[in-house]
């Protein structure tokens, strides 16, 4: 979906209210495929102060992710707010300051909100997804997902908070070097 920029300036109202839905299907992040489960919600508007052109949105939708634990997908609520100026490229070079996260440049006259929201999506989603915080991963020895239960081996010594947690992919090669 793209917004004429320039017919809103154009226009006598200093305030456009948006609620509408996008269907992405799937965001190319760096190569993986992250699966945007269901329409994203936005709602929100965008207004001018002084002739400066702001945009306020509010999104949500539900994304298919892949447990960095267990390795299992689950389904990621997404929620974030969009809060930018957007200034036309042209005046990109009159601006001596460094590179401000909170204003999206445009070109043209319109501005491409599925490419913005795609964007905010991938800025703002974690480095790593978890299904649950109290998920143990697999298990170091067999692979089996760990539950009470699921498994015979010993798991009795696992951590799973952050500062303990070994992804199992890594556990051997640290067994490794604790032998040197
Ligand atoms: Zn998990
Ligand atoms: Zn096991």
């Amino acid at each position: 979906m793209k917004l004429d920029i320039e017919n809103i300036k154009k226009g006598n109202k200093s305030t456009v209210d948006l609620d509408f839905s996008l269907n992405l299907n799937t965001i190319d992040y760096d190569g993986d495929i992250i699966k945007v489960k269901t329409p994203v919600d936005i709602s929100g508007k965008l207004y001018i102060i002084d002739s400066r052109l702001y945009l306020n949105l509010k999104i949500k939708t539900d994304l298919e992710a892949t447990c960095s634990r267990c390795l299992e997908l689950f389904s990621y609520p997404f929620k974030s707010n969009i809060n930018v100026e957007l200034v036309h490229e042209d005046l990109l070079h009159q601006q001596e300051e460094e590179v401000d996260e909170d204003i999206i440049y445009y070109q043209e006259s319109t501005i491409d909100l599925d490419d913005l929201v795609k964007e905010h999506i991938l800025m703002n989603i974690p480095m790593k997804f978890i299904c649950d915080t109290s998920c143990k991963g697999l298990c170091y020895n067999c692979g089996v997902k760990i539950k009470d239960g699921s498994c015979d081996c010993d798991n009795g010594s696992f951590q799973s908070d952050d500062d303990e947690y070994v992804d199992p992919r890594l556990a051997k090669l640290k067994n490794f070097s604790q032998q040197d």
